[in-house]
């Protein structure tokens, strides 16, 4: 064997693409496999009492766990919601299983946010052969682009900063959108329309349904404009764990200053670390913010550096028994709590 031809590099890349093959071609199996085999509807975890017409609901996927209160306040008791994201889980780094393909295989329509969150999903919604409408929540809206935050040149001249190799996976724009309320609004109103599409009987009760939702969401907002009032100008800083906050932080006129992980799945390096450190510093950050899908020791050793609070954000699950509203709230509620 001519070892001087050997390029471990490309072998090894070759390796990845045989193994990434094989996982899609297991998907694939599993997915035939489920769909020759189904002759009764696999059992249902969720509320029991609301499905004596289970096989006339509209079976609907989304990919992440803050979507799931979305659909069911337009869709109420027409609708039948799962995520393939589980709760607390991180979605950019997450890997789908089998159990995701047969919910796609199964879904009457499927909705994602889109602009590069679910990296994961182009390739299983074919290998699932799915023919549901998958709907982009976050199509066409306006975005803001992803940018590093701290070690800016503005801050730190003539040194070396980390903003050549800002990476955050996602595609075009920040795609964290539902965490501007007008956005979200702007979420339930298709939510709405594509429910209507694949139901047309329920059509005056998805627009009725999200009316109701969108005033609910109004009204929280104003509540919430109210209460970030109550932190001095000076003070409305923002240090978040990964980039999902700018359009809440444009939102309520809250300053992004910094996030902890650039790029969700790589750890800061001690030079980034440092960076940040300083910045909370100089900028005088009353705290900073975790988010219960990582892990917290990095926020923790960050507090503990700088003598600041630590307190939690949500963006991707509600906390428990909370909806969209719900999650919100607590999101101003501690970032109140935080600052002021
Ligand atoms: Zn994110």
């Amino acid at each position: 064997m001519p070892k001087g031809v050997q390029r471990p590099m490309a072998r090894e890349s070759w390796m990845a693409e045989r193994l990434r093959c094989s996982y899609l071609l297991a998907l694939v199996v599993a997915v035939l496999l489920a769909a020759c085999s189904r002759t009764a509807p696999p059992p249902r975890e969720a509320s029991p009492a609301t499905t004596p017409a289970a096989g006339n609901q509209v079976r609907v996927v989304v990919s992440l766990p803050v979507f799931i209160s979305l659909v069911e306040a337009v869709g109420g008791d027409r609708v039948r919601v799962s995520s393939l994201v589980p709760a607390g889980t991180d979605p950019h780094t997450y890997q789908p299983t089998p159990r995701d393909a047969q919910a796609l295989a199964e879904a009457d329509v499927v909705f994602v946010n889109g602009l590069g969150l679910e990296g994961w999903l182009g390739d299983l919604i074919t290998a699932a052969g799915s023919g549901a409408p998958v709907v982009e929540l976050a199509e066409g809206l306006q975005t803001i682009p992803e940018e590093p935050h701290q070690g800016t040149p503005e801050t730190t001249p003539g040194q070396s900063t980390p903003q050549g190799e800002h990476t955050h996976e996602h595609g075009a724009g920040n795609p964290h959108l539902w965490l501007d309320p007008d956005y979200a609004i702007e979420y339930v109103r298709r939510i709405a329309q594509s429910l209507e599409e694949v139901d047309s009987g329920g059509a005056s009760t998805y627009q009725t349904n999200a009316e109701r939702y969108i005033a609910e969401i109004q009204a929280f907002d104003a509540w919430a404009k109210g209460q970030v009032q109550r932190i001095p100008p000076a003070r409305r800083k923002l240090v978040t764990f990964h980039d999902a906050f700018p359009y809440f932080a444009e939102h309520y006129g809250l300053e992004l200053v910094g996030v902890i992980v650039l790029s969700p799945g790589r750890e800061p390096s001690p030079q980034e670390l440092a960076q940040l450190v300083d910045l909370i510093r100089q900028q005088g950050v009353p705290a900073i913010f975790t988010e219960p899908q990582f892990n917290p020791k990095l926020a923790e050793t960050l507090a503990r550096e700088t003598g600041v609070k630590v307190l939690e954000l949500y963006s991707d699950t509600p906390p428990t028994g909370e909806d969209y509203i719900g999650m919100m709230r607590r999101n101003v509620e501690h970032v109140v709590e935080g600052l002021e």
